[in-house]
């Protein structure tokens, strides 16, 4: 347990000092008398006095009134290596509030973050997970055990289902006839050969994703999308009898979660709310996690919906073109809701990197995606988790995805 012995009462900085800290738990007192352990107490803005203090910023950021106007100067490359002698707590709320996109929200055409003017660009890039390191550092500076067990876990997005099969008629047909249009032979063969069984469908990955993580003991997550039929949104019908099946198959050794589609802003809420029921009418239970097609996302606006609709877990908070840690951490936290300045319920679950930002955006070959997994899964070992996110047509090892399986079982080689 960590104690904290402060005269302010905020709920800003209780936030940040217990998910910094988390799993270990934050004790609060407003007394040195009240310490179980003053020799261990960290002291935060109080006339009270002991061994360990937090400096406290110059800026009013407990209150609830406070709004940044820009990102805070006085953190520097320097001052960030000297964590001890900044106030942590301030950083951790910033970074997790995720202050930097309501400052200057700047986002790609799909309305996915655009990670270039993120504080942490100005300190050693997005590839520190910050927090996890500061939260190390300071857990054996004041002596407090740490309970914390990192986690690495599988998560899958299902855009397309299944190649070929299950699509229906109209679809197959569409399909079929785009093929001879184009002469695309190889395409029509492999359609021809899954369709009369002599072929498993290219994107029919899931066992061998199952088998992955029942040999590797990482959890597995799968995230289906069941979007009308439209723009990006390319997945098969939800009524496909095939989705259906595969849908119920893989709950029994996986969690699934629903992957909102791509919509227009404005009708983002009706449809999720849409495509949450379908997958509850599927799985017959609850829905409780989910991460966005395209990682397309608006704060608050994504969240607060996710929330209403009973989401208790989003997996979205990453980037689409790059890796590293957006909000500085690899560990799920609680999402707060800066312009409402309240804590929600919704847990965010980070990840490092996405299949497709680091062949399509980063252009790594496959053997340099490789080494960069190994680095990173190196650095982030020992501090905290280990996340990415494939699809079950990245893993299929064929076409442009040839050698990419390779790159996926990086992940599981021992570091
Ligand atoms: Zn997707």
């Amino acid at each position: 347990m960590v104690e904290i012995c402060t005269d302010i009462n905020s709920v800003r900085l209780r936030y940040a000092a217990e998910q910094l800290f988390a799993p270990v738990p934050v004790r609060w007192c407003q007394h040195k008398a009240d310490l179980n352990h003053p020799e261990k107490a960290i002291f935060y803005a109080t006339s009270e006095t002991g061994f360990f203090v937090v400096p406290t910023s110059p800026r009013n950021w407990t209150d609830a009134t406070f709004e940044y106007s820009a990102q805070p100067q006085d953190w520097n490359s320097r001052a960030i290596q000297a964590t001890l002698d900044l106030d942590v707590f301030e950083l951790t709320f910033y970074l997790l509030a995720r202050v930097d996109e309501y400052l200057n929200p700047q986002s790609d055409n799909h309305g996915r973050v655009i990670p270039d003017g993120f504080i942490q660009q100005k300190w050693m890039g997005l590839d520190v997970a910050y927090l996890d390191e500061i939260r190390k550092r300071w857990l054996r500076h004041i002596g407090v055990e740490d309970v914390l067990v990192p986690q690495c876990a599988l998560t899958i997005d299902v855009d397309s289902a299944f190649a070929f099969s299950h699509k229906g008629w109209k679809r197959a047909l569409g399909g079929l006839g785009k093929d001879l249009l184009h002469f695309n032979l190889t395409n029509l063969q492999e359609r021809l050969a899954t369709w009369a069984g002599m072929k498993r469908d290219r994107f029919d990955t899931y066992d061998y994703l199952m088998d992955q993580s029942k040999t590797h003991q990482w959890d597995l997550t799968f995230f289906f999308l069941l979007s009308d039929f439209e723009g990006q949104n390319i997945g098969l019908s939800h009524h496909s009898a095939g989705l259906r099946l595969l849908i119920q198959r893989v709950q029994e050794a996986a969690s699934v979660g629903i992957h909102p589609g791509y919509h227009n802003w404005n009708e983002d809420a009706e449809r999720t709310v849409m495509e949450i029921q379908r997958l509850k009418d599927i799985l017959g239970g609850k829905v409780q996690l989910s991460r966005q097609h395209f990682l397309r996302m608006r704060l608050p606006e994504t969240y607060r919906l996710l929330s209403s609709l009973g989401i208790q877990q989003d997996f979205s908070m990453g980037m689409a073109t790059d890796v590293g840690y957006r909000a500085g951490t690899s560990r799920p936290f609680l999402w707060f809701d800066y312009p409402q300045n309240t804590i929600s319920a919704l847990t965010v679950v980070p990840f490092w990197g996405m299949d497709s930002a680091i062949k399509r955006h980063k252009e790594w070959s496959p053997e340099e995606a490789k080494n960069r997994i190994s680095l990173a899964r190196q650095y982030i070992a020992e501090i905290g988790d280990w996340r990415m996110i494939w699809h079950n047509e990245t893993v299929c090892d064929e076409r442009e995805w040839a050698g990419w399986r390779a790159v996926f079982e990086q992940q599981f080689k021992s570091i």
